[in-house]
């Protein structure tokens, strides 16, 4: 049985397709380059909108000067601003991360909290943000949907839903705790490399058998 009342699919094709994909993606991990949760936190605000790899040749610049709170508000708006303008929307992250790295030091002695409501104050930082910090820099279960989770999530039929939020709470409820964050990985690397946006590759998708929207198609 591969399909749920709910239209979603069965526990046991969820463990099917993470093996699946585990096999697919050995090696899925963030792509943003950090060493510390502070600079996660810093990458992850600048990812909106920008690709990984921009980021990454950002960081490099940006940690090589400031990697921790002080140090970036040492740095003053107007150099960090300069310094990411190639990552886009440049002067709201900028003022996320001067704000975030004033509230780190007033309330959180300069550290990144390991807790959700707390990483959820801080200025920039959205639920998908508070679980990639959440899961990647502390190892704690959590669920970050972004564009590709939220859309590979719904066409697989693991987690069908109309907002980020109800796609998340479909995951956790589908997948064991302990697999959520490498799930994240795992379903990002696939909606990159094979169910894109535009055009699924679905003739190439180890997954076609078990894919609701895949399955509707061919009964059509
Ligand atoms: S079969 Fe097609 S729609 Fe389904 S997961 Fe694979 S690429 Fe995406």
């Amino acid at each position: 049985m591969v399909e749920r009342a709910s239209g979603c699919l069965s526990a046991a094709a969820a463990a099917e397709i993470m093996t699946r994909l585990k096999h697919l993606y050995p090696k899925a991990k963030s792509g943003l380059n950090y060493t510390t949760p502070f600079e996660l936190l810093v990458a992850t605000i600048l990812s909106a909108q920008c690709t990984d790899e921009r980021v990454n040749k950002v960081t490099a610049q940006l940690f090589a000067k400031a990697d921790t709170p002080e140090a970036v508000l040492a740095l003053g708006r107007e150099e960090l601003e300069y310094i990411i303008r190639e990552c886009g929307l440049f002067r709201s992250k900028a003022r996320y991360i001067m704000e975030a790295c004033q509230m780190l030091l007033a309330e959180f002695e300069g550290e990144v909290p390991a807790d959700f409501e707390s990483l959820m104050r801080l200025p920039g930082v959205g639920r998908k943000t508070a679980s990639v910090i959440l899961s990647n820099a502390f190892g704690i279960p959590a669920m970050p949907v972004d564009t590709h989770v939220f859309r590979v999530s719904n066409r697989l039929g693991l987690a069908r839903g109309k907002t980020p939020r109800e796609v998340e709470e479909g995951l956790k409820e589908l997948l064991p705790r302990e697999e959520w964050n490498q799930a994240h990985h795992l379903l990002i690397r696939h909606g990159r490399q094979i169910c894109k946006a535009r055009n699924p590759r679905c003739q190439v998708c180890p997954l076609e058998d078990l894919c609701i929207s895949a399955l509707a198609q061919q009964n059509e």
